[in-house]
């Protein structure tokens, strides 16, 4: 058999040229989502004055197996598509393990991490629907990134609110957002009205997530031609990630390998889903089988403790129900280094195949996270994200017990992208100051409590 090189390029030719739907394949369907005021599953004319129409119809179409990448959009990947698949030999060396590990980089961007693939498709839709720009927020600032630079190339304005204390602790992602012509807000802000509702009865907050949502959502609402978009958890944004699954199951299928173990880091389950679609639609037709394995931060673990229940997706309590396994809404996790992966719910399609037994999950701790990152830097040349490094953490588990028991299983991961904006976190590691808080079960079933009641 030829040798496995240490990167498979594909070509541009071989890029893929449609999105594909898991849920067509899928017995169970996905919850719907639920309109919080009656508890009726949402229809598109509820949807249309938040979301772009395109995007709409992918995010509620359970049937439609292929969906057509529009050109304007494969010729944006081929700035940086396909990314590499790399067979990390050198780690495999470091561990002295018997597997096969490969991970597919998604890293290979300005914006620096896999949700430019859905940036640009969500530019692209808002362009094609003659608005004007599009509102958001941002976290930890890759979401917010890779949306500048895809309104940017289609000409959109992008306003984006960033959770405050991030937009103070990381200065130079903010300055990428703005070279891209992006208007960064610090959330709690004085721009809407639950911003200056937020800061009369919490003036010295720092801003959350949920905050940053309501503040980005009611933006679009009260602007002429503009739209509201998300960067994780709505189907959508799983299928516009499917390019990541299908060019890395291309890849394998190119050299006749097939991995036994698919893992990937889980927040909202953007990547994850993307990734492992094209395998679990084998699984779900009976043509394959492979373990799946989705990882969170023990800090907000929402596959491996939380309830699979309908919850609202923001702090806010004015989006959308969504059928999930979630902490509720109402849950706070601790500061975490890994800000895309701090979200208290996770995509329904996961969710559903998760409850139907397709995937396992493993919660991580902060400190085990960055010393799997700092051993795969060291080997494999690339500085990971910290939420990336979840994947490599269980990675190198997984071919640690290949080790003892001597099976040369093969295991692909998600590398979701780069680390270089989270020095901060890789400083207090190598300071030995790093902390792990992981919620107790007190402070979980009191945040269960709180779930609407949808039943
Ligand atoms: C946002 C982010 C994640 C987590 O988001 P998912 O929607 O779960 O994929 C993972 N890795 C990186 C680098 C991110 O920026």
């Amino acid at each position: 058999m030829t040798k496995i090189p240490y990167k498979i390029y594909l070509s541009e030719d071989e890029m893929p040229t449609q999105w594909y739907n898991v849920r067509a394949d899928m017995k169970n369907k996905p919850a719907p989502l639920l309109n919080p005021a009656t508890l009726q599953p949402l229809k598109k004319e509820e949807l249309e004055p938040i979301f772009c129409s395109d995007l709409c119809d992918q995010e509620l179409d359970n049937d439609t197996k292929w969906f057509d990448i529009p050109v304007e959009i494969q010729d944006f990947y081929k700035m940086c598509r396909p990314s590499p698949l790399i067979r990390a030999y050198y780690l495999e060396k470091a561990l002295d393990t018997p597997a096969k590990i490969y991970y597919k980089f998604e890293g290979n961007n300005t914006s620096g991490s896999h949700k430019l693939n859905s940036a640009i498709a969500q530019a692209y839709y808002a362009k094609k629907q003659g608005l004007k720009g599009v509102t958001t927020e941002t976290g930890a600032g890759q979401w917010g990134t890779a949306l500048s630079m895809a309104c940017s190339y289609f000409n959109l304005d992008c306003q984006v609110y960033m959770v405050k204390c991030s937009y103070e602790q990381k200065p130079f992602r903010r300055e990428v957002m703005r070279t891209y012509g992006a208007k960064v807000t610090p959330s709690p802000s004085q721009t809407t009205e639950i911003g200056r509702k937020i800061l009369a009865e919490h003036p010295d907050t720092t801003g959350s997530l949920g905050c940053a949502i309501s503040e980005a959502v009611e933006a679009a609402m009260t602007q002429e031609g503009y739209r509201y978009v998300l960067g994780s958890v709505l189907n959508q944004v799983l299928l516009h990630q499917t390019i990541i699954g299908l060019e890395a199951k291309t890849a394998l299928d190119k050299y006749g390998v097939k991995p036994d173990i698919v893992i990937g880091c889980a927040g909202g389950g953007s990547n994850l889903g993307g990734l492992i679609s094209p395998f679990v639609g084998e699984m779900l037709r009976g043509e394959a089988d492979y373990r799946i394995i989705a990882v969170e931060p023990a800090s907000c673990p929402s596959f491996t403790r939380g309830k699979f229940a309908y919850d609202f997706c923001d702090t806010g309590m004015i989006c959308p129900l969504s059928k999930m396994y979630t902490l509720g809404s109402q849950f706070m996790p601790s500061a975490n280094h890994a800000g895309g992966l701090r979200f208290h719910g996770m995509s329904t399609i996961l969710s559903q195949l998760y409850a139907d037994g397709y995937m396992e999950a493993k919660a991580v701790e902060q400190t085990e996270v960055f010393e799997a990152a700092t051993q795969f830097a060291r080997v494999e040349g690339i500085l990971p994200a910290p939420e990336s490094s979840h994947a490599i953490r269980a990675a190198i588990d997984e071919a640690l017990k290949c080790k003892e028991t001597g099976e040369e299983k093969t295991i692909l991961f998600g590398l979701t992208g780069t680390g270089y904006f989270d020095l901060y976190a890789y400083e207090k590691f190598n300071n030995g100051t790093m902390s792990d808080i992981i919620p107790t079960d007190d402070v979980i079933r009191e945040s269960l409590a709180k779930l609407p009641k949808v039943e």
